[in-house]
């Protein structure tokens, strides 16, 4: 399997305080990757020095075989790294129909597509965003960034604080796409999900990689020295 991205020895300030230490991590073509970590570990900052949208102090981000390291975050984006990040961000005042058309690049994603794998975005179609409950908006978030026809989709805690069963319905969702092939970087902390889906787990404590590997390596002892678990 080819390396789609690459994080090669990242290291990231913000301002004086150093967030990542020499951080590197692979996600392969079709693989899942889960980036695990307790809260302020720095999964966040990797996954925002992974689409450009924060400045290197050393390392490389490499992607589909191009030093992206010193582009811009629209660019990367352009190259197919689609971002669901923290806090679902879509356009409040734009309908969910409008939301979705408006990240919309060609390739196998469509309106149509988005809508049958989320049937709750099909129904509230003319809605506003604003006006959607929380699982919905990240549905929305996660169409968005799957309208962009990415090459690797990013989510960071797409599931966090929401009711079980929306959860169960984004996992359903983040499976189904994981089993079609598309290459998948997470941040999760739930355990129980991760570990049937990600294919490699990547643990950060205190801005370094302290642990990585298969989910099936991960016993009760590095759980709980870097989970809390
Ligand atoms: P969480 O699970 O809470 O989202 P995280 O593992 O994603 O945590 P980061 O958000 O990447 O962690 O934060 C890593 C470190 O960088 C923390 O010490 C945090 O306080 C610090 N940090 C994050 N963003 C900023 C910022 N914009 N300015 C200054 N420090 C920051």
């Amino acid at each position: 399997m080819s390396a789609l991205l690459q994080l090669d020895g990242l290291d990231v300030f913000y301002g004086a305080s150093q967030a990542l230490d020499a951080v590197s991590l692979q996600v392969d073509e079709g693989q899942a990757v889960a980036l695990m970590g307790r809260n302020g570990m720095g999964k966040t900052t990797t996954i925002s020095a992974a689409c450009r949208m924060l400045p290197l102090r050393k390392g490389r981000v490499v992607f589909a075989g191009q030093d992206i390291s010193a582009w811009p975050s629209f660019r990367a984006a352009r190259l197919g790294i689609g971002l669901v990040p923290e806090g679902r961000r879509c356009f409040p005042n734009l309908t969910v129909r409008e939301n979705l058309i408006a990240a919309a690049r060609r390739g196998y994603w469509t309106l149509e597509r988005v809508q049958h794998m989320f049937p709750r975005l099909q129904e509230r179609t003319d809605q506003y965003a604003v006006s959607l409950s929380g699982g919905e908006q990240q549905m929305l978030a996660i169409g968005r960034a799957l309208m962009t026809n990415p090459r690797l989709l990013i989510l960071d805690e797409a599931t966090e604080g929401l009711a079980p069963v929306i959860r169960r319905e984004i996992w359903t969702a983040i499976t189904r796409l994981r089993t079609e092939g598309l290459s998948i970087l997470l941040v999760d902390k739930t355990l129980a999900e991760i570990l049937p889906f990600a294919d490699s787990c990547v643990i950060l404590d205190r801005g370094r990689v302290v642990w990585q590997g298969h989910p099936k390596g991960l016993d009760g002892d590095i759980q709980q020295a870097y989970l809390g678990v």
